[in-house]
């Protein structure tokens, strides 16, 4: 009896900081992470290039350590003027699976085969707004597979080549790498460390 009431006492004064001691590799909601990013998750709504709802839940998740880099990225941004807006971060294997067979551009989606790091959660798809929450011109929509996606795209405006410069300095000050082909995809760093999930949170 006395053992119990031991065992108990020790989970009562230990159980906050076991649920709160996540690992790096944990995948959390970006929202608890740093609320004053926004975020839209373009998967969750027909706007996105297969027309079609992929998320049944409008939730933005990354890795811990990922979702904290972000947060720094933010907090110097919001120095500037701008805030983040994310599109998409984790993605679950079998979503990259619709994706890719939803398009003939196989060139900008990652084969399921491999696994892309946003099914890893160390991907994010991002864009820039000003202070009121519009965006920034970045010279082509999002998931726009075009060349006018690329970082040396002919053709771009002086102020689009001034947004894009923007986002891509603040995100690797962070950690964040560029993909040449689409300006709004950053991997994280130290993607490697993360493996390919499809788990999902609806
Ligand atoms: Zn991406």
């Amino acid at each position: 009896m006395k053992t119990q009431v031991v065992l108990i006492l020790l989970l009562v004064i230990f159980l906050p900081s076991l649920l709160y001691c996540q690992p790096d590799t944990a995948l959390v909601r970006l929202r608890d992470i740093d609320p004053s990013i926004r975020i839209d998750v373009r998967y969750a709504t027909t706007n996105n290039f297969t027309g079609k709802i992929l998320y049944p839940g409008a939730e933005l998740y990354l890795r811990k350590e990922v979702a904290e880099r972000l947060s720094e990225v933010q907090a110097f941004i919001m120095m500037l003027g701008f805030r983040l807006k994310v599109y998409d971060g984790y993605r679950p294997l079998s979503i990259q699976k619709i994706l890719w067979d939803a398009t003939k551009e196989k060139k900008y989606v990652v084969n399921p085969a491999n696994g892309s790091k946003h099914n890893r959660g160390a991907a994010v798809d991002v864009t820039l707004v000003d202070a009121k929450g519009k965006e920034l011109d970045m010279g082509s929509e999002f998931d726009s597979f075009s060349e006018m996606s690329n970082s040396d795209a002919k053709g771009l405006s002086e102020n689009v080549k001034k947004n894009r410069d923007i986002l891509t300095s603040a995100m690797q000050m962070f950690g964040f790498v560029p993909n040449s082909r689409e300006w709004w995809h950053f991997d994280y760093e130290g993607w490697k460390k993360y493996s390919v999930l499809d788990w999902k949170w609806w």
